[in-house]
Order: C-alpha cells, then sequence, then structure tokens
C-alpha cells in the first residue's frame, strides 16, 4: 500500500504514523506491531489465513508481521524486543512536518475514564483515569498504566461490543511472549497462570495479565484522536449483552424490570428485540458464525388449519429461501430448524421444532426463542450437568453437541459463575414462573379497587420506577425508570416478583414493594453510574423499591372479538345461558369446573337464584386469586351490592386439576365448563369429561367450547374491523385459533363425537346448543354447548380424595349477624 496515500486519508493507522512521528528520543517514527495488526483488516485477515489459531492468540498475528517486516530488509527497520516497525529511508521532512502539525480541535490534555480489569477474577473492576495529551502518543499512556515503558510493549485488541465501538482491550506483551507457541510446557504453564479470563471473554483472544478497557482511538471518521469515557455501566452492559436475557432486557432498556419471555404468542404482543434477532446478536457477540434457520412447510399437518380462502401466507416474511415443497395452496403448516455453529464450522446446536406454525416467521421466531431459553438456562447455571441440559434440550426440540459447545463457551464458565456465586437471585430467576414472594416485601396497593384486571396474553401497560434504597437512609437513588412500559401477561417477559404484583391490581391502582437486591452487576449495568448509587450500594443494607402504577390492560383478540362482534358479548352470552339453565334446574349446589377468574360465580350473585353453596376450582392461582377478590368484595358485610341471592350459604375456591378428583365436589346439582377443555391437551380433555361424568357425576354438566367453523366469520370481520390495524391482522392470520392458549378447536362434528360417546359411557344425555349465531344457520353457534343430564341416581363414592387445596372460603355464619 502506498503510505503517502494512506497517510493523508482517514485510515485509522494513518493517526497511528502521525503520532509515532511525536514520539520523543529513539522511539521516533516507530509503530507498535499490534497496531497493525488490530487496526488494519487487510494485514489480519491475512494472518488468521496462514494460522487460523491468529483468530484466538492475537501475538501469534504479531509474530508474523514481524516475519514479514524481517524480509523487507533495508526498507523496514524491526526490533525483536520492542514488537515495533518503521520506515527505514525517513520520509520527505515537508510532509512529516505538514501531517504531524496537521490543526486538531481537541485540547492539550484530557482525562478519560477507562477500566482496569484485573487478571485475577477475585479483584473487581475498577474506573482509572488516563490522561492523553493532544501531542503524545495515548498508547505510550496506557503503555504507562499497564506498567511498561512504551505502546510497543502494549497489546491491543479488537473492538467489543456494538460494530461501530471503538471500545477495546489494551494489555501488555506477555515478556515471554515467543514462548506461548512453543512446546516449552513449565513456560506455558507461567503464562496460563496470569491469563486475563474476564479480558480474554470479552476479547474473544486470549490476553494475560491487567488489562485496561478503553474507548479511545483513531477512527475512520476524523484525523483527530476519538475518545469518550467507559464506565463501570459500560462494562457491565457489555458482561449482560453476552446473555440471551441480557439482549433482551438491553433491548427493552428495562435491566432489573424485564425478562426474556418463555413464550412467543404473536408479532403483535412481543415487545423488545424479536428472538431470531437476539439470536444473532448472540452469536456475533460470542465470535460464533450467524445461526442457519430453515423454515420448511410440512403439507400432512392440515387437519386443524383454517379454510383455504382464508390463509393469505406471508411467505416471506423472514426474507428467507422456504425450503421443503413449495406452497400451492393454502394450509402449509410451517416447521423450522435452526443451526448454531462454532468458529470452525461445528454444529454446536441444533432446533428442529415439532410444532407448526401458520406464518413462516413465527416458526422462525418460536425456533429462535427455544434455542435462547435453552442458552438461558445454560447461562444460569453454568454446571448443569450434560445430562440436565439434554434434558433440557428434549423439551425445547434442541439437540446440543457437548464437546464442540462446551469449547466455545469455556471462559463464561469462570466469568459468569463467578458472578452467580455472589447471589441467590440467581436461583430464583431460574424458575421464571414461580412466584418468589419471600423475597418481595412491604406490598403496598393504593388505589379503586374496582376495574379490570389483567389476566394471561393480555398487554399490561404499567409506568414503572425502581429505585436503590438504603437502610436509614430517607433519600432513593433512581435506577431505572419508564413512563409506559408494556408486556404480556403470563409469558415470563418481566421478573416474576413484578409480574405477581400487577396481576393483584386493577387498572388505575398503584403498588409499590421492596425486594432484595439482584446482584450488583445487574444493578450498575441499570444505574448509568450515578456516583450516588454506588456510594449507596451495600449488598446488605440497600434494597430495591419497585413503584408502578397500572394504566391500561389489553384484552387478548379472543375477548375483544367477543366483545366487538356479539351483543352482548359473547363470554356474556355463555354466562347468562348457564345462568338460565341453573334458575331452571332448582339446583342447590353449583361446582364450576375452570372457574377462571369467578365470571360465572359472580354474575350467579346478580340473580336470585336456590343456590346455596357455590364451588370454583381452577388451576391457575393467578386467577383464582382475582376471583377472590371478586366475590369477596361482593361477600363481604359492608359490600354496597344487596345480594339477591339470600339463599346462598357457602362459597369456595379450590385449587387443583378438573382431571384429578376430589370428592368434595362430588354430587353437585349443576357443574359447569365453561370454555376450558380446549385449554387442555386433547387427552386430558377426554380424561376431564371421563372423570367428571363417572366421579363428580353431577345432574347437570354444561361444557362450552368455540366452535372451530365459526372462526371463518370471526375472521372476516376482524379483517374488515380491524382495517387500520395491521398487526391485529397478523395475529389472526398467524394464530390458528382464537386464543394462543387453545390446544385444539373443534367442529361441531368433533364436538359431538366426544360428548355423545362420553354420555353413553356414563349414562347421560347429551343435548347441543350454543351462544352467538344459530343452531339452524351455517356454520353454526360460535360457542357450542353440550348439556349432559344424569340419567340414573349418582352411586355412591367411597373413594374420598382431597385432591384440591382450599384458596378461599365464605359462609352465611361469617357474616350473617353484620349483614343483617
Ligand atoms: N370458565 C372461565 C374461564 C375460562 S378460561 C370463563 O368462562 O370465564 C380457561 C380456564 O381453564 C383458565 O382459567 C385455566 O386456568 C383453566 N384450566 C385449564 N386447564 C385446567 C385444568 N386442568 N384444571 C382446572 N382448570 C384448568
Ligand atoms: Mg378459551
Amino acid at each position: 500500500m502506498s503510505f503517502l496515500k494512506l497517510l493523508s486519508s482517514l485510515h485509522p493507522l494513518s493517526g497511528h504514523f502521525r503520532a509515532a512521528w511525536r514520539r520523543e528520543g529513539c522511539l521516533n517514527g516507530y509503530i507498535p506491531v499490534s497496531v497493525i495488526t488490530g487496526y488494519d483488516a487487510k494485514v489480519c485477515n491475512l494472518c488468521k489465513y496462514i494460522n487460523p489459531d491468529c483468530e484466538s492468540n492475537s501475538f501469534l498475528a504479531t509474530k508474523f508481521v514481524l516475519r514479514a517486516a524481517a524480509t523487507l530488509p533495508g526498507s523496514v527497520s524491526t526490533s525483536e524486543d520492542q514488537l515495533s516497525v518503521r520506515r527505514q529511508n525517513p520520509y520527505p521532512p515537508e510532509l512529516i512536518e505538514s501531517l504531524v502539525n496537521q490543526q486538531s480541535v481537541l485540547p492539550e490534555s484530557t482525562s478519560i475514564v477507562a477500566l482496569m480489569i484485573p487478571s485475577s477474577i477475585k479483584n473487581s473492576v475498577e474506573p482509572l483515569t488516563v490522561s492523553v495529551s493532544a501531542n503524545g502518543y495515548y498508547l505510550d499512556v496506557i503503555a504507562r498504566e499497564l506498567g511498561v515503558t512504551d505502546a510497543s510493549q502494549v497489546m491491543v485488541s479488537r473492538t467489543i461490543g456494538k460494530a461501530s465501538s471503538e471500545v477495546r482491550l489494551y494489555c501488555c506483551t506477555p515478556k515471554s511472549y515467543q514462548l506461548v507457541s512453543s512446546s516449552d510446557s513449565h513456560a506455558k504453564e507461567a503464562v496460563q497462570g496470569c491469563l486475563n479470563e474476564r479480558a480474554s471473554y470479552f476479547a474473544g483472544h486470549l490476553i494475560y495479565g491487567d488489562a485496561i478497557l478503553a474507548s479511545i482511538g483513531y477512527t475512520w471518521r476524523s484525523t483527530d484522536l476519538f475518545y469518550e469515557d467507559v464506565s463501570l455501566h459500560t462494562y457491565y452492559r457489555l458482561l449482560l449483552s453476552k446473555m440471551p436475557s441480557g439482549i433482551y432486557k438491553l433491548s427493552r432498556e428495562a435491566v432489573l424490570a424485564a425478562e426474556l419471555p418463555v413464550v412467543f404468542t404473536t408479532r403483535s404482543n412481543w415487545r423488545g428485540s424479536f428472538p431470531k434477532d437476539i439470536l444473532c446478536t448472540f452469536c456475533r457477540q460470542h465470535r460464533l458464525p450467524e445461526p442457519v434457520f430453515s423454515a420448511a412447510s410440512s403439507p400432512s399437518e392440515s387437519s386443524s388449519e383454517l379454510p383455504a380462502s382464508h390463509s393469505n401466507e406471508d411467505r416471506n416474511g423472514e426474507g428467507l429461501a422456504v425450503s421443503g415443497r413449495e406452497l400451492v395452496d393454502s394450509g402449509g403448516a410451517f416447521r423450522c430448524e435452526v443451526k448454531i455453529f462454532s468458529m470452525c464450522q461445528k454444529l454446536i446446536i441444533e432446533c428442529s421444532l415439532k410444532k407448526t406454525y401458520k406464518k413462516q416467521s413465527d416458526a422462525i421466531q418460536n425456533a429462535a426463542l427455544n434455542v435462547l431459553s435453552w442458552l438461558n438456562s445454560y447461562f444460569r447455571k453454568l454446571d448443569m450437568s450434560i445430562e440436565e441440559l439434554s434434558s433440557l434440550g428434549v423439551e425445547l426440540d434442541i439437540q446440543f453437541y457437548p464437546q464442540h459447545f462446551f469449547k466455545e463457551f469455556v471462559w463464561c464458565q469462570s466469568v459468569h459463575n463467578y458472578w452467580h456465586s455472589i447471589g441467590t437471585y440467581s436461583n430464583c430467576l431460574s424458575q421464571p414462573n414461580t412466584m418468589v414472594e419471600y423475597s418481595v416485601r412491604s406490598i403496598n396497593i393504593e388505589g379503586p379497587s374496582s376495574g379490570v384486571s389483567p389476566s394471561s396474553g393480555s398487554l399490561a401497560s404499567i409506568s414503572i420506577s425502581i429505585s436503590l434504597v438504603a437502610e436509614g437512609e430517607d433519600t432513593k437513588e433512581l435506577l431505572e425508570s419508564s413512563e409506559e412500559f408494556e408486556f404480556e401477561i403470563g409469558t415470563g417477559a418481566v421478573i416474576p416478583h413484578l409480574e405477581a404484583v400487577v396481576a393483584q391490581i386493577v387498572v388505575g391502582q398503584s403498588a409499590s414493594f421492596i425486594m432484595e437486591l439482584p446482584p450488583q452487576e445487574l444493578v450498575f449495568a441499570a444505574c448509568n453510574d450515578s456516583a450516588r448509587a454506588l456510594s449507596l450500594f451495600s449488598p446488605t443494607d440497600c434494597s430495591l423499591e419497585y413503584s408502578i402504577v397500572l394504566l391500561r390492560i389489553t384484552e387478548p383478540l379472543e375477548e375483544r372479538m367477543e366483545k366487538a362482534l356479539f351483543s352482548p358479548p359473547l363470554s356474556k352470552q355463555r354466562v347468562d345461558y348457564a345462568v338460565q339453565h341453573i334458575r331452571e334446574s332448582c339446583a342447590t349446589s353449583l361446582v364450576d369446573f375452570g372457574c377462571g377468574s369467578g365470571s360465572l360465580l359472580d354474575s350467579l350473585l346478580d340473580y336470585s337464584t336456590s343456590l346455596e353453596k357455590i364451588v370454583g376450582v381452577d388451576i391457575s392461582q393467578k386467577a383464582l386469586t382475582r376471583a377472590a377478590k371478586t366475590l369477596h368484595s361482593k361477600l363481604s358485610p359492608n359490600s354496597n351490592t344487596l345480594l339477591s341471592n339470600n339463599r346462598l350459604k357457602s362459597a369456595l375456591l379450590y385449587e387443583g386439576s378438573v382431571t384429578n378428583f376430589d370428592h368434595r365436589l362430588s354430587g353437585f346439582d349443576v357443574g359447569t365448563c365453561l370454555e376450558v377443555i380446549e385449554h387442555m391437551e386433547e387427552g386430558q380433555a377426554c380424561l376431564f369429561g371421563d372423570i367428571v361424568l363417572s366421579l363428580f357425576c353431577p345432574r347437570i354438566l354444561i361444557v362450552s367450547t368455540p366452535n372451530f367453523e365459526y372462526n371463518v366469520i370471526l375472521q372476516k370481520s376482524t379483517l374488515q374491523s380491524q382495517d387500520d390495524d395491521p398487526d391485529e391482522k397478523n395475529q389472526i392470520q398467524s394464530c390458528k385459533f382464537r386464543n394462543h392458549d387453545h390446544k385444539f378447536e373443534w367442529t361441531r362434528e368433533q364436538f359431538a363425537h366426544w360428548a355423545s360417546a362420553l354420555a353413553t359411557r356414563h349414562n347421560y344425555s347429551v343435548e347441543y346448543s350454543g351462544v352467538g349465531g344459530a343452531a339452524g344457520v351455517e356454520p353454526g353457534f360460535a360457542s357450542q354447548i353440550a348439556v349432559f343430564r344424569r340419567l340414573f341416581d349418582s352411586p355412591n363414592h367411597i373413594d374420598s380424595a382431597h385432591q384440591y387445596e382450599v384458596i378461599w372460603e365464605w359462609s352465611i355464619t361469617d357474616s350473617s349477624r353484620s349483614a343483617l
């Protein structure tokens, strides 16, 4: 390359040459070799071509450059122990003069903040102030900070983090660097002893001794030196960006509130970076090749597809080639496969989805999310055995190749494991679906208590602020806040503590709670380096205070459709249908199987019926909590709603699965099961049918479930009425069923097949009906209903199983005195 041309250009190297000529004494004009390998992509690639080990060992590249320079005697002078090169024949002095004296707008001398990353992982990363002067060579300054005399003994890493960043690691060339690649095992061990694992992890190649992380250097953008402070905040964000959940948290700008969701429901409900993009970022961060996605259609899966006329495939949503059979007609069910390769092109992770999706892009996002979830579990528990990792993989349709996998992630073990050994927080994060109540303290809820509360599938919109509070101090330090933060309920999109609290409030209410500190790394990644936060921070006396206001709830599409397209709303029609049967049957006892948030039980209290005992059972604790709240406020003596039903003696809520028998719910007059069976796998729905009619034996059983054939109409109407909302269109088109939690939706024939066989087996009669639409008009009712009636007296069961747990209980004796 022509040096003259280079020198007058904006090439990063030209800045180094200019600075080199300003160096004083015998170093004048000398360029450190590591600068050439670090800033000249061509040279760097050439070295890697000669020996691929240069990728992970930058000293090796340095050696190649020196060797090459040595073959040019007379033009370049090298010094092996100096590790720098200089052109032997001087350039015309005028040229040097003019370049060196080029106008600079930089101040004479500047202090920048960098970080010292000690080689021992036990020593913490500390800020460090470096003073660079406009006339000195900044690498000489860094050299002195590292305890060596000049730039020639400094190694420069590749850039770290984002592609556009100038953040690099600087470390000393080990004195015995020549031995690194030699066969002298003693020397190798000695060098190994001062391996800087943290720095190596970030740089992606071996780094020995203490290292400095700084954002400084000559760039393609200006002839002046570029520099920026690098704070602990930057460092911890870099660390976060190595982990799947961290990448997600950063994309949501909610380090302390957000979590990588465990499921991808719909594109329109997802917030933050999409799984596929997160996976690509993850691979880049770990210097792995881009993940390879292949989506294929599997034509055999068309049984549960929407009718042909209603599919309008987004066949190239992700700009990918569709492999497999071409989609000529409708009903292509998509499957996706993702492969992750190591640096040397060995397959390390493979995910092949069993489930199929109506849209190619949904299949891709789901496959990517599976890989991310698996990786996330690995990062949270780095000491997991191969067996544990494999069985976790089986659940997620993932296969991994331990030998190559562990080789790619060697440094995670020490860097992240160390992090994890500090706090207990990671333990609760590894089980995103369990409530971690012990660590949430003093929940305080304010505001009117009636209104809409969030349920699974809804989008909650909250305002949130999270502060660091120190015991005994009255001030707090704001770490993270958002005026409006949206997330989908029930997908694990926020930390479990936060989701548990949101589930307890209604729109308009605010809540605050105190939580134990997460690992300090998370706090520092959030806190934008406020000096006060750092001074307040003490793992033993500090906690986090979360303050939220529930601003809005956007209900799932199914609920919105039922409200928008039916009057009264379909859910109300179902409840009214059940109420009417209950009144006509003069029932005194009722059990609502899968009572959810208690909408039926709640409405029943508004009518005069002969009911004395009402019971609800559900598998969801969250839903039961809401049901308990509603019933409690309605039945409490100081409630201003006058109970229409004055015969009611008791109301109970149980937690349990309706596929388990509990004799306390046996022999009731009426059993209801509205829109529940489609939330179970088909086998479980059949099991429930058998158990309910053979063991619970209600006199009457009312079962409702969506009529799949009616979806055509729902879809048409939604598409017409929601023209302004393309997201909504995607949502209805991408989902086979009305609701993402539905495991199936039956046609009238399928439903009748299930119900009549069931009735026959257990001596019940069955009648079909429904709500929304009409019986005689195609395609039937929107919600189909079967009413089973017991033909003989119920046998007495000796089985006295108690499988359910009482969640909430009310009885007349509690309140009769004060009520009257
Ligand atoms: N019946 C209510 C709720 C319907 S939503 C209504 O009409 O509004 C479906 C409900 O079924 C959810 O609350 C879910 O938690 C519950 N469910 C699903 N599987 C269940 C099971 N095996 N046992 C008990 N409840 C179940
Ligand atoms: Mg449903």
